[in-house]
């Protein structure tokens, strides 16, 4: 078309409307002066990060450091004061959390919030479209977790911590995402199971799947993480590889929430 082929035509309404999404980004997901409060508390002030395809990057913070927080504003949960959220070259603030779904954006919640009246097939057939990511049908979700085939038919409130665990995982993946929230996704479970839930996650990295990982347990989110942030009293204060970041002093402050 005339308009996108030759730019300097462009009229500087179309340029001031759709500047964001014109703009080259390499990145997957680029978050800009994000600000997000509740009521008069204040939970993200500025936070500005960014995560390429394929990439693990840990959030790392204290109780209340509004990593939660964070991980729901990009999903659509919550909506934002001020900045931009633009995920694959498109803005997705003001989205509903399940058209960001669809774009190929999943979220793992904290708490999994899984459907406990329904089996565990019903919850896993509720998302069933294409993110553009690589392809999970059911048979692979149940590849990847076997105990979930062993309770196929049984209701998901019957399931293990661990076994509900992968059950949110496995409904994330049936979105075909190219990136992945995880919040707290070993929380509660034994260490063996812990274990297995982060090496998941160092899988669909093989996948091309990105994920952005909040983690209680620092050491193990920094041992699969390519890179991470670390978020106090809202507001990223330090970034750097994993090695870098276990290094920090800055890290222990955040975690000791001196
Ligand atoms: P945790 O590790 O304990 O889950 P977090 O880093 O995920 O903590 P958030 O849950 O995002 O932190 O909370 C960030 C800030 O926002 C905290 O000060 C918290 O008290 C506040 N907050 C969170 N949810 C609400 C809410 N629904 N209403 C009011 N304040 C809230």
């Amino acid at each position: 078309m005339m308009l996108l082929s030759a730019p300097c035509a462009t009229p500087r309404w179309y340029r001031l409307i759709w500047g964001a999404t014109m703009k080259e980004s390499t990145m997957l997901l680029e978050v800009k002066d994000l600000c997000t409060s509740y009521g008069r508390v204040q939970a993200l002030r500025d936070v500005e990060l960014s995560i390429d395809s394929g990439e693990i990057v840990a959030i790392l913070g204290a109780n209340g450091a509004g990593k939660t927080t964070l991980l729901n504003t990009v999903s659509g949960v919550l909506q934002p004061n001020r900045g931009t959220v633009v995920f694959s070259g498109r803005p997705i603030v003001g989205q509903r959390p399940w058209t960001i779904c669809r774009m190929g954006l999943s979220h793992v919640p904290e708490g999994r919030e899984i459907f406990p009246g329904l089996t565990v097939e019903a919850n896993l057939r509720l998302i069933d479209f294409d993110g553009g990511g690589a392809r999970f049908s059911i048979n692979d979700v149940l590849d990847l977790f076997p105990r979930l085939a062993e309770r196929y038919g049984q209701l998901a409130g019957g399931l293990s911590g661990g076994e509900q665990q992968m059950l949110a995982i496995g409904r994330g993946l049936m979105a075909c995402p190219r990136l992945v929230l995880f919040d707290e996704p070993s929380l509660g479970l034994s260490p063996m199971l812990s274990k297995a839930v982060l090496g998941t996650i160092r899988k669909l990295k093989a996948h091309g799947i990105a994920s952005l990982l909040v983690e209680q347990n620092m050491r193990a989110a920094l041992g699969i993480a390519d890179r991470g942030y670390v978020l106090r009293v809202g507001r990223i204060t330090a970034q750097g590889s994993a090695s870098e970041l276990l290094n920090s002093a800055d890290i222990q402050e955040a975690y000791l929430g001196v």
